[in-house]
């Protein structure tokens, strides 16, 4: 089939990739492939630390579960190394209060078979002794990931080129539509024609597909010098060791567009993490980078499947974890003509009901 993807993050480029991959004839649109927020993202494949319940949960783990074999594929085909582990996340609490409440959800987890170490205070400063004395305790959840987001993104350009995938630079204006089918996709350079369309425009969604998508911005820290095992996640800062380098995170600003880095958010981000990890005092200050979550009402994803179309935006503060998910519910509706639940469930008829 002769595909086109509208955009170019990590959720349309594993799109691509996946369809290409199964023999399909794959191009994709994009403004500008260096825009996407995924490059942005801290990579924290997080569904217990980010206390996710009900329908969101079970769509995170099912990503979760993809991740291993996402990534080997993906490195087989790109012909490169993507840094990711599987070595849990450590969510750090900072009072009592925040303990009980992390401390429920992870019991509600761990009666559902996840891996959780509830780690008192005592006990974390003597596995710990690099953190500061503030945090109260900690709840290690052991199955939880981070990929490098940078690499990830690299290595799906890389693979989509190695399968052929064609990526024009163009921005889509107008949807053509007839009788409930995509007729063709207009563009200020060109228009497009396809047997099938994919539409993965994240933040930017609002205007051309008419839905409730809003930007949230997010800075993040990148500096050098220190070494650590695994993601400390609190709720003042996040802490993300990467190959050669770490990321602090994330402001979460309601402030449109607005692309600028700020001082007001690196001083957030760096009393936050100093807070957690004096020792960072002392680390290379390697930049800034500022990127917008695709919000929306209720911190669902939107999808939308057509009879030649298919919609997968608003994936918010998780994108990068839901991405292998988001690529294969994608790839059984093209191949198989088959609906997983969720696209029901995160359907944006949920937003017209009321
Ligand atoms: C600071 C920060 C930290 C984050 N940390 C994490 C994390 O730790 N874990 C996690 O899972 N998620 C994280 N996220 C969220 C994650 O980055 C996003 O959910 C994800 O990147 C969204 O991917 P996407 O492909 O939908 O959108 P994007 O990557 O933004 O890509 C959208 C693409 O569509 C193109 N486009 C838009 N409109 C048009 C148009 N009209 N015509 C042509 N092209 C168009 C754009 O140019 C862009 O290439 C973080 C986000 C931020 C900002």
């Amino acid at each position: 089939m002769n595909i086109l993807i509208i955009g170019s993050g990590a959720i349309g480029l594993s799109t691509a990739f996946e369809l290409a991959l199964a023999g399909h004839s794959v191009r994709v649109v994009t403004r500008n492939y260096e825009e996407g927020t995924s490059w942005v993202a801290g990579g924290m494949l997080a569904p217990f630390s980010e206390g996710l319940t009900g329908d969101l949960l079970s769509f995170s783990v099912e990503s979760l579960n993809l991740y291993p074999d996402f990534i080997s594929r993906l490195e087989d085909v790109a012909r490169m190394k993507i840094y990711f582990s599987r070595n849990g996340i450590l969510r750090i609490t900072m009072d009592e209060e925040e303990h009980r409440e992390v401390g429920r959800l992870a019991r509600e987890y761990a009666r559902g078979g996840v891996g959780v170490e509830e780690i008192d205070s005592q006990e974390l400063r003597k596995r710990k002794p690099f953190l500061s004395g503030e945090p109260f305790g900690a709840f290690l959840f052991k199955e939880e990931g981070n990929v490098d987001a940078e690499k990830l993104m690299d290595a799906l350009l890389l693979g989509c080129e190695n399968l052929g995938v064609k990526i024009h630079i163009d921005e889509i204006t107008e949807i053509e539509k007839k009788n409930g089918r995509v007729e063709s996709i207009k563009g200020y350079r060109d228009t497009y024609r396809a047997d099938f369309y994919v539409f993965t425009t994240g933040a930017w969604s609002k205007s051309l597909l008419k839905l409730p998508v809003f930007p949230v911005k997010g800075q993040i820290l990148k500096v050098k010098g220190i070494e650590l095992e695994r993601v400390l996640y609190s709720k003042i800062a996040y802490i993300i060791p990467k190959e050669n380098y770490l990321l602090i995170g994330a402001t979460s600003e309601d402030a449109g567009f607005d692309s600028r880095a700020t001082l007001g958010g690196v001083r957030t981000l760096t009393e936050g993490a100093l807070r957690l990890l004096p020792s960072l005092g002392d680390v290379e200050f390697l930049g800034v980078k500022v990127g917008f979550r695709p919000g929306t009402p209720d911190e669902a994803p939107i999808f939308e499947a057509g009879e030649n179309y298919f919609i997968c935006v608003g994936h918010y503060r998780n994108g990068i974890l839901w991405t292998p998910v988001s690529a294969h519910t994608i790839l059984s509706y093209v191949e198989k003509g088959e609906l997983s639940p969720y696209v029901k469930k995160f359907s944006a008829q949920r937003f017209l009901v009321g």
